[in-house]
């Protein structure tokens, strides 16, 4: 299976790696970067959506569980911790 990863995710994602311990790094890395392609080939994320993502004191790398079919959160909305995008075809 080919990846593509997006390089506004990458570099978020890159962000969020500064100021960890690097004996903790290893694992969680490839594991991280594994679920961000995932995210990547089954949704389309938007930079509005990427920036306010970066924002967010707390990220988790998971799509929102409460997005509805575009994508858009029902649930915190501005301030949820996962990430949103439209499904791709
Ligand atoms: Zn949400």
């Amino acid at each position: 299976m080919l990846y593509v990863i997006d390089d506004e995710m990458f570099d978020i994602w890159a962000g969020t790696l500064e100021g960890r311990q690097a004996r903790h790094m290893n694992g969680l890395v490839g594991l991280e970067l594994e679920r961000i392609m995932d995210i990547a080939n089954n949704y389309k994320v938007t930079t509005d959506e990427l920036n306010r993502f970066a924002e967010q004191s707390e990220r988790w790398w998971v799509i929102c569980p409460r997005q509805n079919l575009e994508g858009e959160c029902e649930g915190r909305g501005y301030h949820c911790r996962h990430i949103h995008g439209k499904p791709r075809d």
